[in-house]
């Protein structure tokens, strides 16, 4: 049964420069892990087909199907803070854009998929482990309600790709609002390319921010427009925990999703300088710093930008700084609203601020679960019956107490009835994430041929604002938290 995909493509319609045609090189041995069927209906694929032969073809790589325009992405990057000039689509085939049944445009993406003219010294290829880990990550945040790009397909390749151990090959198929990431810009505006750099704010302008076009400066509204995006993102990554792990300019999606999932993790106990991440020996992109390194990637995009801002350097300067300006107040109206949420404060008054800052206090003092912590405070939201599963997540209960006191007396002056807030706090703290050591077995596993526990974190995960019968070991930190926990790139 030939799988058909609706192709629209736009991307391919612009300058040669801005991408290279290159196809998905063949793999010896596919072998359909997975296909996200309820994406594919959403993306207007038929369903027919797309656990078949034809669909292992397809998201292997191994043949392109009808209406895709194969094409590496070219793009640049700051990768801790140093520049890149050209780094592109080394390992990633956009295949085509499809208009889903939402009206809403989206790019599919082979990753894995064989060299391109952008791999350097890299060999085009993904390995099994890291693609599952993006499987299972994606589409938990998309269950979270958090933008990001999702997954539509893996694919064991048969094939070995060889990292500092011999490791089984995937494809991974992706699917993004788009693939244009700050760096994207960056790419040409480091060429003094503005010719293109005007081409790709027009391009963005049109399938991103339409309302920016109306504007008195169009780019100066794009600009503002990113960076409204990455500070509701951001809040909403810090606020379940989440940390991206290589927030690299490159890594930076301009639609203002998720994207490039690499050594990601969600925390366990609360702690501001979490880091997972083997490669980030500094911490540039611990958890509380994501922030900041956001505002810093924005940076980037407004220097890019210079040219269309203003008349003159000094115009366009302070355009870029006024906007970039926006982004503190943005975050933190959006972080401390979802805080306010999450602990059942639904008016805003003096002192909550430092009444939620208390709680994350005492939470990393006394290394609590922080998706725990929260998910459990819902219930002793009803009344003190719930306090003692809060206090056992904190290494000295007597300080969970203190602070139990304190936000009972600000609860009582809340006009909501006690059970529709404890409703209400449920549908902001989730009960499962995709938790480490979960995520490690199930990557374990697979690695072994069994896809067992993969298919049950991903089901674990799906309804992450529910507590399922059969899925309460998935709600629970392990028994012990492992300190030297790394998360590896995987590239
Ligand atoms: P990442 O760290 O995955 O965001 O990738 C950074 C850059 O390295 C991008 O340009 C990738 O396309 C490229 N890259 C990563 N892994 C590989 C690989 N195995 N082969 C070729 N290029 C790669
Ligand atoms: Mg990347």
């Amino acid at each position: 049964m030939p799988i058909h995909i609706p192709f629209d493509n736009t991307y391919a319609r612009l300058p040669d420069r801005f991408y290279a045609r290159v196809e998905p090189t063949r793999v010896a041995a596919p072998r359909l892990l997975r296909v996200n069927t309820v994406l594919a209906e959403q993306l207007g694929i038929e369903p027919n087909g797309l656990s078949g032969p034809e669909a292992t073809e397809v998201f292997s790589g191994n043949t392109v199907p009808a209406g895709a325009e194969p094409i590496a992405l070219a793009y640049a990057g700051h990768q801790f803070g140093g520049f890149s000039p050209q780094l592109g689509d080394g390992r990633a085939i956009l295949l085509g854009e499809v208009v889903g049944r939402d009206g809403r445009r989206r790019d599919i993406q082979l990753k894995g998929s064989g060299p391109t003219p952008f791999s350097r010294r890299g060999d085009g290829r993904a390995a099994l482990g890291p693609v599952l880990r993006e499987y299972l990550v994606s589409e938990a945040m998309a269950a979270l309600g958090i933008p990001t790009s999702r997954t539509l397909a893996a694919v064991a390749t048969g094939e070995t790709v060889i990292r500092e151990t011999m490791l089984p090959g995937a494809v991974l198929t992706r699917v993004a609002a788009s693939h244009i990431r700050v760096g994207t810009f960056q790419f040409f505006a480091a060429r003094s390319d503005f010719e293109a750099v005007r081409t790709l704010a027009d391009y963005v302008i049109a399938r991103h921010y339409p309302d920016a076009a109306g504007a008195g400066n169009p780019y100066r509204a794009l600009l503002d427009g990113v960076i409204a995006r990455q500070a509701d993102l951001l809040a909403q990554w810090v606020l379940v925990g989440f940390i991206h792990g290589v927030m690299n300019t490159d890594n930076t999606a301009i639609s203002g999703e998720t994207i490039d999932y690499g050594p990601c993790a969600f925390m366990d106990a609360y702690d501001p300088a979490a880091v997972f991440s083997s490669i980030d020996e500094g911490g540039r992109y611990a958890y509380a710093n994501q922030p900041r390194i956001a505002h810093w990637n924005l940076a980037r995009l407004a220097e890019a930008l210079l040219p269309l801002l203003g008349d003159g350097q000094d115009a366009g300067l302070a355009s870029a700084q006024e906007a970039l300006a926006a982004f503190g107040p943005r975050f933190e109206a959006a972080y401390f609203g979802g805080l306010r949420r999450k602990v059942g404060l639904e008016t805003e008054q003096e002192g909550d601020t430092a009444l939620v800052q208390d709680l994350l206090t005492r939470m990393a003092e006394n290394a609590a679960d922080f998706t725990l912590t929260f998910r459990r405070l819902c219930a002793a939201a009803a009344g003190p019956d719930g306090d003692a599963a809060v206090r056992t997540l904190f290494a000295d209960g007597g300080a969970y107490d203190g602070w139990a006191a304190r936000w009972r007396t600000r609860l009582a002056v809340e006009p909501a009835p006690t059970p529709a807030r404890a409703v209400a706090m449920r549908r902001v703290n989730p009960a499962v994430i995709p938790r480490n050591h979960l995520v490690e077995a199930a990557l374990a596993a697979a690695v072994q041929d069994d896809l067992g526990p993969f298919e049950t974190l991903l089901d674990a995960t799906a309804q992450p604002f529910e507590e399922r019968p059969g899925f309460e070991q998935y709600a629970l930190p392990p028994a012990q938290v492992d300190p030297s926990y790394r998360t590896f790139c995987g590239t």
